[in-house]
């Protein structure tokens, strides 16, 4: 293994090429060089003594620029998601969509064109179709499934082809490394929203992908305890279209960097070391996630209340062989249809252990029903959501419970 010597002196191996825990629990996170502390300080901080007008310690200016609490975990989930490859750069902000506002602002202009899919989680397209729509971004919702449906959906003006995969909340797979051939054919950046399968199941950037969003809040965080939002950037991502950033260059990072400090939705410090913490844990808590998910799935493909199974991990998933590809598990995410919304609305009231809450990705199973809970803000338009569909987020817990409060509420 090579090692790297950091700046007081120790050794350590080159985290890019070791494996995905130890990358999650070490890149970014040398013990303090002062005290040894192990875990890197909350530094709940907004500005820093300057030896001289300029004279930067660590090139720490003012908090929304640069923050070392914001910079371990920045620092953590590049190297999460880019294991082996050219190191990319990793931008935490305060949520997931203001990850996603920045990105489209950065390598965006009007007149521009999007290519969303048409079941995308319905915050992203509610940002798409009615924040950037009137700033005169156009898109087109489009199954992701389909490679050449993608393709004919490709205008001159097309900047960015958005990828969700799984998706929210249905669970359609789409096959990244065809897609990122057809974006990077037609000039366009290649964007996946890896939320659901998180960076230990799925690293699109060496699927070709040129950036990854994260809603931070979900499994990385994995405790519901904080809402937070990445982008991490490939080395070497250009901007699309001839763009410039305003910062000089066309390289999409630059340009990120630029809109990061010049918007300044940023996380705070506190929300930072949070997320860093949740991250350490991620691929044990992954894998319980998907042992149970998947037991939960079998069951509710066996039980006659239950009209369909949406879990890429199941063969009759029209997904499988490509998630079976591109993944390392299927993730513990289970949607099913109960026939009716009046029944899918019932068995949102009668679980016990499954707690009826949005959100997802942390230790404890919620459920929810889509239409009218996270999927709200999509009804009405192509990406709305069937009335009788139930998303389950499957914990940690022992899967023996989950199975029995399934049991009791379909019941
Ligand atoms: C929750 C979610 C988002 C938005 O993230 P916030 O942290 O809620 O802003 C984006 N994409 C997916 C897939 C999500 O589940």
């Amino acid at each position: 293994m090579t090692t790297t010597s950091s700046d007081h002196g120790s050794e350590h191996p080159d985290w890019t090429r070791t494996g995905f825990s130890t990358r999650a629990i070490h890149a970014g996170q040398d013990p303090d060089p002062t005290t040894g502390a192990v875990v890197p300080p909350i530094h709940q901080v907004s500005t820093y003594k300057q030896d001289g007008v300029g004279g930067l310690r660590g090139g720490y200016e003012y908090s929304r620029s640069a923050n070392p609490t914001r910079t371990a975990l920045e620092e953590a989930l590049a190297a999460a998601e880019s294991g082996g490859l050219d190191p990319a750069r990793g931008f935490a902000f305060a949520s997931g969509l203001a990850a996603e506002d920045t990105l489209l602002r950065a390598v965006l202009r009007p007149g521009d064109h999007v290519v969303v899919p048409d079941d995308a989680y319905g915050g992203t397209y509610r940002l798409i179709a009615r924040v950037f729509g009137p700033w005169g971004v156009e898109h087109t919702p489009v199954d992701l499934g389909d490679v050449e449906a993608v393709r004919a959906a490709i205008r001159p003006e097309t900047r960015v082809v958005w990828v969700e995969t799984p998706t929210n909340p249905l669970l359609g797979v789409s096959d990244v490394a065809a897609l990122a051939e057809v974006a990077h054919d037609a000039g366009a950046l290649l964007v996946v929203d890896n939320t659901f399968a998180t960076p230990y199941l799925q690293q699109p950037l060496a699927l070709g992908a040129d950036v990854v969003v994260h809603s931070t809040t979900k499994y990385i965080g994995g405790h519901s305890d904080v809402v937070g939002g990445a982008l991490v950037v490939a080395a070497g991502a250009r901007l699309p279209g001839g763009l410039e950033s305003p910062a000089g260059g066309t390289d999409v990072a630059g340009a990120v960097g630029f809109h990061q400090n010049s918007s300044g939705a940023v996380a705070g410090p506190f929300d930072a070391w949070l997320t860093l913490r949740g991250l350490k844990t991620l691929a044990v808590r992954m894998d319980r996630h998907q042992a149970n998910a998947a037991a939960v799935a079998d069951f509710l493909a066996g039980h006659r209340a239950v009209t369909a199974v949406l879990y890429p991990g199941l063969a009759s998933h029209p997904g499988h062989d490509v998630a079976a590809r591109q993944m390392r598990g299927f993730g513990g995410m289970v949607s099913f249809r109960a026939g009716s919304e009046e029944k899918a609305l019932a068995v949102c009231a009668q679980t016990q252990v499954f707690t009826l809450a949005e959100s997802l990705g942390g230790v404890e199973s919620l459920i929810e029903h889509p239409g009218r809970m996270t999927h709200g803000s999509v009804a009405g338009t192509s990406l709305e959501v069937p009335d009788d569909l139930v998303r389950l987020s499957v914990g940690i817990e022992d899967v023996t419970d989950l199975v029995a409060d399934l049991e009791q509420a379909l019941a």
